[in-house]
C-alpha cells in the first residue's frame, strides 16, 4: 500500500469527530490540495479511553461513509511495539514502529562489523543535492551511529517482519519513529538509520525523527524557529537523497508528531515542502478533543457545566493525568486559576482561555495543558458526556473542522 504526498494524521480520543475531520480534508480538496486520512490512535490512549483498535477502524469508516469519503484513509496502529502489536493487527493496515526504547542500546559485535561494511560506501566526502555544505562522513562517525542506532533499526524489521508475516507485505504502510527519545538525530544520522533500513528490507514510508526543540502537546513550538527550519529542510534533502539512491519506497517522506498547533513551524515547513517538492505525513489528532471541550463551553447550559465539571476533577488529579505525558507538557501549577475563578467564568470565557490563540488575553497555554491530559475524566463520564457530544453536535463539529482546515491545512498544505 502506498500513502499519498500529503497525508495527516487525525481522530480523537472518543471517535466521534471523524466526519467533522473529513469535512476539513474535502475543503483542501475542493482547494485542489488532496490530503490522505490516517486515523491514529496509541495503545496509551486506548487504554486511558478504555478503547480497542477495532472502535477506532469502526469509527473511520462510519465517518468515511458519512462524508461520502471516495479516495484512500487507514487506520494507524500508533506508536506500537512487539509487545502491544496484537490487537492492531487485524483492524489497522499502517503501522509506527516506536523503537526509541532501543536507541543507544549496544548492538551485537558482528551486527555492527556488518553494518559498518555495507554503510562503508558513505565515508569520505559526502554531497547531497539541496545540502548547503559537503558532509565529511568518517568511520569513527559511522561506528557511533551503529552503536547509537543499529538496535533500533533492527527492531523495526523485527516487527516489520511480525506484522508482514501476520498481513501480507503489501497490505500496510509502514512508519518508524524515534521521536519519543531525548536527542534530536542529526541529518547524517538520518541517512545512515535510513541505509540501514533499507538493508533489512523494511519499506519505509513515513519516518518520524525526532527534531530539535520542544512539541509539547497542544501548545506552540518551544526552541529555535530558525534553527527547526534548517534542520528541517535538510531532513528532507536527506530523504529525498535516500529515496533515489537506497532503493527505499518512492512515497518516503517525514513524519511530523505532536504536529497540531505547532503554528510558528507551520510557514517555515510549508516553505521547505514547496522547495523540496517533498511530501508529509503530520500528526494531530489529540488537540480535537480540546475543540469539543471548546465547543461545549460555546454552547452554554450543560455543555457548559460539563466542561467546568472536567477542569474540577482535572485540578483535582492533577499528579495522576500528568504522569503519563510528563515529558511532552510544562504546566505551572501557580498559573491555574482556581475552580472558584472558572466556575464564575461564563462558556465564552471558558473557551477563550481554553482555545490556542496567543492574541487572545484570556488565553492560558497551562489551562490548556491540563485539560489536554485530561480526557480521561471524560472517559469516566461514559454517558454523560457522550450524550452532551451528541447534543451538541453542529456546535462542537463546526469548531473541529474549522480548527484543522483553517488553522492547520491551510497553513502546512496550502500556504494560505
Ligand atoms: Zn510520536
Amino acid at each position: 500500500m502506498t500513502l499519498s504526498k500529503y497525508s495527516i494524521g487525525i481522530g480523537d480520543r472518543f471517535g466521534r469527530q471523524g466526519a467533522a475531520q473529513l469535512d476539513a480534508l474535502q475543503r483542501a480538496q475542493a482547494a485542489g490540495v488532496m490530503i490522505t486520512p490516517v486515523w491514529n490512535k496509541s495503545n496509551r490512549e486506548h487504554q486511558i479511553v478504555r478503547t480497542t483498535p477495532a472502535d477506532t477502524r469502526r469509527a473511520a469508516d462510519q465517518a468515511v461513509r458519512a462524508r461520502n469519503w471516495g479516495s484512500a484513509y487507514f487506520v494507524d496502529a500508533d506508536h506500537i511495539g512487539l509487545k502491544n502489536v496484537g490487537s492492531f493487527l487485524d483492524v489497522c493496515d499502517f503501522f509506527t514502529l516506536d523503537v526509541a526504547e532501543s536507541i543507544g542500546q549496544p548492538p551485537n559485535p558482528a551486527d555492527l562489523a556488518i553494518f559498518q561494511k555495507a554503510q562503508r560506501r558513505f565515508v569520505g566526502r559526502l554531497t547531497i543535492p539541496g545540502l548547503d555544505a559537503d558532509m565529511d562522513v568518517t568511520a569513527a562517525k559511522l561506528e557511533q551511529v551503529g552503536n547509537t542506532y543499529l538496535v533500533a533499526v533492527k527492531e523495526a524489521a523485527r516487527l516489520y517482519r511480525h506484522i508482514a508475516a501476520a498481513k501480507g507485505t503489501s497490505a500496510f504502510v509502514t512508519e518508524v519513529s524515534m521521536d519519543e527519545c531525548d536527542t534530536p538525530q542529526s541529518p547524517l544520522e538520518l541517512l545512515l538509520i535510513l541505509a540501514a533500513l533499507a538493508a533489512e528490507h523494511v519499506p519505509v514510508q513515513t519516518l518520524a525523527p525526532k527534531f530539535t526543540g520542544r512539541f509539547n502537546k497542544g501548545v506552540d513550538y518551544v526552541g529555535d524557529v530558525e534553527q527547526f527550519a534548517r534542520e528541517f529542510e535538510m531532513d528532507l534533502a536527506v530523504v529525498r537523497y535516500a529515496r533515489e539512491q537506497l532503493g527505499l519506497p518512492a512515497s518516503l517522506k517525514l513524519s511530523v508528531h505532536s504536529g497540531s498547533d505547532k503554528f510558528s513551524l507551520y510557514v517555515p515547513m510549508h516553505r521547505a515542502l514547496k522547495r523540496f517538492d517533498a511530501g508529509l505525513h503530520l500528526k494531530t489528532a489529540g488537540t480535537t478533543w480540546l475543540e469539543e471541550l471548546i465547543g461545549l463551553a460555546s454552547a452554554g447550559g450543560e455543555g457548559r457545566s460539563l466542561s467546568v465539571d472536567i477542569y474540577e476533577q482535572a485540578l483535582a488529579r492533577f499528579d495522576e493525568l500528568c504522569q503519563p505525558y510528563a515529558t511532552v507538557i510544562d504546566i505551572n501549577r501557580r498559573c491555574l486559576p482556581t475552580i472558584a475563578e472558572v466556575r464564575d467564568w461564563n462558556g465564552e470565557r471558558f473557551a477563550a482561555t481554553l482555545r490556542h490563540d496567543e492574541r487572545c488575553p484570556s488565553y492560558n497555554p497551562h489551562f490548556r495543558q491540563l485539560l489536554h491530559v485530561g480526557y480521561k475524566i471524560a472517559a469516566e463520564m461514559g454517558d454523560r458526556y457522550l450524550s452532551a457530544l451528541a447534543q451538541f453536535e453542529p456546535m462542537i463539529a463546526r469548531h473541529v473542522a474549522e480548527n484543522l482546515w483553517e488553522r492547520h491545512i491551510r497553513p502546512v498544505f496550502i500556504g494560505a
